[in-house]
């Protein structure tokens, strides 16, 4: 199948629709079998659970088109069984096993054209979410969901070369403790645009949220884990019940123990001891590891020993490695690289 006319190398992160994506309802207490639809608009109850009490979760992964031609998925097991996590916490139900990574592969192979060629940077970003359509308006959980899962094509996150960002320390909270932080639920994304645009209009690239019942912990940003790297290269990552598990930070890990040959440690990491650390790094699907450069305590400048002008070193070398096996340039770990046929 011929590729569509897009200027892959120029997309931005922002959604266009495509041909088709799938969708699957649960009503009377069961999964109906799942369908195609080439209908972007969903229709719906005006007292819709989801949108009178945010009753909905989310998902996001890549494919990829690798250095042989294979199209491919990055791990969606791993987003099948936190879309299983986030649909408990949230009384939603779970969908049937296997129908995740099903879905995925058919909106992947229906939008075959959609997928950006090997080389051109960009990717084909798939988004499965659910949501409460019953109505409700008693507080409860609805008794009518709506699977739905569709891609869009993105460009190269680092259009122009790698830029370090610049964080602030937020005096917003992003999850409570024991709340929802460690579920990817659209209502954790919603009480952080104030803060983002807030330091946006500061000036600053992300936040980096505290623990917020200390405020002593580094926790991770609106929507990516954080990556550390000590002066004697020990890559380290905040461990807390309250950061959102990125699939992309547990693989770094992986890389970083069993490709680079690199201690990792995952604990807690105090915000005094950020101004001793090499490199720090954001993971994510979006951009895999976006580099930080300086971090702004309220006025106070940490500045990153690898600078503003570069990743770091092993920042860097994580970063080749893991789009290196998505690419299929490095051999990837068993399970990894899910190949769509
Ligand atoms: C999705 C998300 C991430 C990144 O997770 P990946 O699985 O690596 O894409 C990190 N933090 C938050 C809050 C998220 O929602």
């Amino acid at each position: 199948m011929e590729k569509k006319n897009v200027d892959w190398g120029n997309l931005s992160f922002s959604y266009m629709p495509t041909d088709e994506r799938y969708v699957s309802r649960f009503k009377d207490g069961a999964w109906d079998e799942g369908c195609m639809t080439k209908d972007p608009v969903v229709q719906m109850s005006e007292c819709a659970g989801v949108l009178q009490y945010c009753q909905a979760c989310f998902e996001g992964l890549k494919a990829y088109t690798t250095e042989k031609g294979q199209t491919v998925v990055f791990r969606p097991d791993m987003n099948a069984e936190r879309l299983k996590n986030s649909c408990e916490r949230l009384e939603m139900p779970v969908l049937p096993e296997g129908r995740f990574v099903e879905s995925v592969e058919k909106v992947v192979k229906a939008n075959w054209a959609w997928v950006p060629p090997y080389g051109s940077g960009a990717t084909l970003y798939i988004r499965p979410f659910m949501y409460a359509c019953g109505p409700v308006i008693g507080v409860a959980p609805a008794k009518e969901y709506e699977y739905r899962a569709f891609c869009t094509p993105v460009g190269p996150y680092f259009k122009g070369g790698v830029k370090p960002l610049t964080i602030r320390v937020s005096d917003f909270d992003r999850a409570a403790p024991r709340g929802t932080g460690h579920i990817k639920a659209g209502l954790n994304y919603a009480m952080s645009l104030h803060a983002i645009v807030d330091a946006h209009h500061q000036g600053f690239d992300e936040n980096m949220y505290l623990d917020p019942a200390t405020r002593t912990k580094v926790e991770e940003t609106g929507g990516a884990n954080f990556l550390f790297v000590t002066k004697d290269n020990v890559v380290v990552t905040p461990k807390s019940d309250s950061i959102l598990p990125s699939i992309t930070r547990r693989s770094l890990m992986v890389v970083a123990e069993k490709y680079l040959g690199l201690k990792v440690e995952q604990r807690e990491v105090l915000l005094d001891e950020v101004k001793d650390f090499a490199e720090c790094g954001l993971c994510g699907t979006a951009a895999v590891i976006s580099p930080v450069g300086k971090i702004v305590d309220h006025g106070k400048e940490i500045c990153l020993p690898s600078g503003m002008s570069d990743m770091g070193p092993v920042t860097k070398k994580l970063y080749d490695t893991l789009t290196g096996i998505q690419m299929g340039r490095i051999e990837a770990p068993e399970g990894w690289i899910h190949v769509i046929e």
